[in-house]
Formats: C-alpha cells, structure tokens, sequence
C-alpha cells in the first residue's frame, strides 16, 4: 500500500460501490516470457513496468486495491509453445482462488488439440493477442478454435484493435471482428482496450450484438492520452451507461506502465451511477464468464 495513488481513493466508497470486482484483462505467465513481453514493450512502446509479475505478489497488489478475482490471459507469440504455456496458467489456477485462467493457442499449432486439451483441462476462455500473435478473428486456421469455443460455450478475448502500434497490422481491425461476430454469433467475444483505435465502431457492435463485449484496459484511465494515444473522453459517460451490461472493467496487469490505480480512478472520476458501476466492475464480467444469464 506504499503506491501514493491508493492513499487518494477512499477504499470504503469504492468497497461500498461493488464487491466481487473482477478485473478482466490481467496477464499471468512464466518469468521469462512476460520477461521478454516486457523487453518488448519497453522497446516498441517505451514504457517502463513497476508490478510484480509472480503469481502471489500479483494477487496481494490485486486484492489490496480491492479486486476480488481476474481473468489470467496468456499468449503464445510462436507455435508450439501454448500447450505448455496453457498448462502452467491452469496450475496456477489451480493454486490460485483469483485466478480465471484462460488458454491460448497458435495459428501454426494443431489448433483443435491445443484447445480442446486447455478446455478439457479447465480453462474458462481463449485469449488472442492478435498482432503479436499474427492471427486474429477473421484467420480461418482458428477456425477449430472457435467452433470448439461454441461447443464449449467458452468466451474469447481478441486484442482485436489497432491500439497502440497495430495500425499496420493485417490481424486487427474493425472488419476483422466484423467476420468473425457474423461468423460465430453464439460465441462471446471481447474487443480489448474498448477496440481503440475504433472505439467508435466496436461500440456499435456492441449494441447490436450481446454476443459482444469490450474491456476497459487503458482506454479509460487519465493516462490513455499519452500511453495509448486515445483519448478518454472520445468515450462519453452516456456511452459507458448505455453498454453496461457489455463493457468490463480491465487492466493489463501488471504490464501497466503507471499506477494500477490510475485505470479505476479513470473510471470513478465520471461518477456513473451505481448500477453501472455493478456492472462494468463485476456482472457483466459474470455475463461474459457465463456465469450469469
Ligand atoms: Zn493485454
């Protein structure tokens, strides 16, 4: 509790505001691969990271800043590494009363085998890094994954926006996630960072389709300006209480490069009303979990 930020919030209020809070969008995995994430980040970003990244250092920062439980999402950057990485998430899982841990799975992997294994195994959803991974929702070698997603009812989460260095990127975009909602209509599917750079579009997915979700990480903190370079007020209040019940709370612990508080403060600085907040903080991450209707 040294972190200057959590003495300015008022833990009651937010206490009060809603229990259970799910964080979303947190990312666990083994040392030396969030080691090299992270490498890459500082390089391709600049960012500098202050989180821990073992698994229980992790969750007493989570849980002192009030979070009760988080979806762990891994990635698999090349193939032949997401059965084993799947595995280790789901041990920690195992060990863990916070972790939700989802799977991964690479394009050039035996896709089928790969996520039948994690799902068999546990794990609640598929997570999808799609620039760095290079395959996103429209690549037909994930087909097997999605089709085993709807067999399963099994939500997925795709880094499916241009932000914050992606624009180039034939795996992201607006139409990408477009092909895959008309395609998969009975899967869940979560557009991270809000969808920036197309917020605006992944929005309006959103409200046409309750298969779609979007999560809040670093769209919607006071620092979005100058880490994601989007804007947070492009995201008006009306919008945020209009599709509750589709947005989630996330974070990117803890590669977060500022504060983990400042993503929240980002949020309770609108004062929404409460029955939002019990949404984007806790049901619709149930929702999208499958855990309520
Ligand atoms: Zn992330």
């Amino acid at each position: 509790m040294t972190d200057p930020i959590l003495q300015t919030i008022r833990p009651q209020s937010w206490c009060m505001a809603v229990s259970g809070t799910i964080d979303a969008h947190v990312h666990l995995m083994p040392p030396r691969l969030m080691a090299a994430i992270r490498e890459s980040l500082s390089q391709e970003a600049g960012w500098t990271f202050d989180h821990p990244t073992e698994r229980e250092a992790m969750e007493a920062h989570l849980r002192a800043a009030g979070i009760e439980r988080y979806v762990a999402l891994p990635y698999a950057h090349k193939p032949d590494m997401a059965a084993e990485l799947n595995d280790w998430v789901l041990a920690e899982a195992e060990a863990s009363e916070m972790a939700i841990p989802f799977a991964t799975v690479h394009g050039d992997d035996d896709v089928e085998r790969v996520v039948r294994g994690a799902f068999e195994a546990g794990a609640r959803g598929l997570k999808f890094q799609c620039p760095v991974q290079e395959c996103g929702p429209a690549d037909p070698r994930l087909d097997p994954a999605f089709e085993l997603a709807a067999e399963y009812d099994r939500p997925i989460v795709f880094h499916a926006g241009t932000a914050p260095m992606f624009e180039s990127s034939q795996h992201v975009g607006a139409d990408q996630f477009e092909e895959f909602v008309e395609s998969y209509p009975e899967v869940r599917a979560c557009a991270a960072h809000m969808g920036t750079f197309e917020a605006e579009t992944f929005m309006d997915f959103a409200r046409d389709h309750e298969s779609v979700f979007l999560d809040t990480t670093m769209a919607l903190s006071p620092r979005s300006a100058d880490v994601l370079g989007f804007d947070a007020d492009e995201i008006p209040d009306e919008a945020l209480v209009e599709l509750a019940e589709s947005v989630m709370f996330g974070t990117d612990f803890p590669n977060v490069p500022y504060p983990y508080e400042e993503e929240r403060q980002g949020l309770m600085e609108r004062e929404l009303p409460a029955d939002t907040y019990e949404d984007v903080f806790r049901r619709t991450a149930e929702r999208f979990l499958g855990e309520r209707a």
